[in-house]
């Protein structure tokens, strides 16, 4: 397995684009970026960058702020609700199950970005994709059940991936109907392509749908990943999945060893 475990700092970095999509195409690479400080997500190389893109940025902004916004005010109303029928302490709150799920993202973000890569991929050792723009990677995780783990398990380890899929984006539409600034955002990538298009660059728009459901507090928590893709990226030899002819099963494996082993 240890040949496959690639965690290269400057494919990592590379991944890391301006949000200026598909204006700028500088990565962490090759510059510093600064962060929204809004939502704290979207990264930009400039502050000209950023000025250009809020038009494009400000509604999925504001919905990474009111879903956080709601994981604390559950978090409140949970606490309120424990002491008021005098029950236990909860062993976990809306919020830090936030906070789990950006971690798992964080750490687990090259293989997500390879595994759809290449499941999008025509075939082994070949850099011509198909399905971009009607299709989605779509990811579904479950949260151990408290408990399950021993304590002091890394965040990001106490998830199992269920589903890692090529599936029709219309199929996934049920699933963000409660996220319309992210569904648009990801239906408007035909728009963004034409754009790219009209500026004779080549390119693709991946989208990493991610469901993430956790049954010790009865919710779910959802996140796209979304960007475009050079045609150098996808040529890149380390983006290969190294001798995986099934993308799928390399990514399960992925998150089941290294969770395994961070549960130990
Ligand atoms: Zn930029
Ligand atoms: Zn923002």
């Amino acid at each position: 397995m240890s040949g496959q475990h690639r965690d290269d700092r400057e494919i990592r970095r590379s991944l890391q684009s301006c949000y200026n999509e598909p204006q700028c195409w500088k990565t962490r690479q090759e510059c510093k970026m600064q962060t929204c400080s809004k939502c704290k997500v979207a990264i930009y190389c400039s502050t000209a960058c950023q000025k250009t893109n809020w038009p494009v940025h400000k509604r999925m902004c504001s919905t990474i702020q009111s879903e956080r916004d709601a994981l604390r005010t559950a978090d409140l109303e949970m606490i309120l609700q424990r002491a008021a029928t005098r029950g236990p302490a909860p062993t976990l709150l809306p919020a830090q199950l936030g906070d789990e799920f950006c971690d798992f993202m964080r750490h687990f973000h090259y293989y997500l970005f390879t595994g759809a890569l290449n499941c999008f991929r025509v075939a082994p050792g070949r850099s011509d994709v198909a399905g971009w723009d009607t299709d989605c990677f779509f990811v579904i995780l479950k949260r151990r059940p408290t408990g399950s783990f021993p304590p002091r398990t890394p965040t990001w380890a106490r998830f199992r991936l269920e589903v890692a899929c090529r599936r029709e984006w219309a199929c996934v539409r049920g699933y963000t109907r409660e996220l319309p600034s992210y569904t648009e955002f990801a239906e408007s990538r035909i728009a963004l392509l034409e754009q790219v298009k009209q500026q004779d660059r080549d390119g693709a728009v991946l989208v990493i749908w991610i469901a993430m459901i956790c049954y010790d507090l009865n919710t779910m928590i959802q996140a796209p990943l979304m960007k475009f893709v050079s045609p150098h990226v996808i040529r890149n030899e380390a983006n290969v999945v190294p001798g995986a002819p099934d993308p799928e099963e390399w990514l399960m494996n992925i998150v089941q060893s290294f969770t395994a082993a961070a549960s130990r």
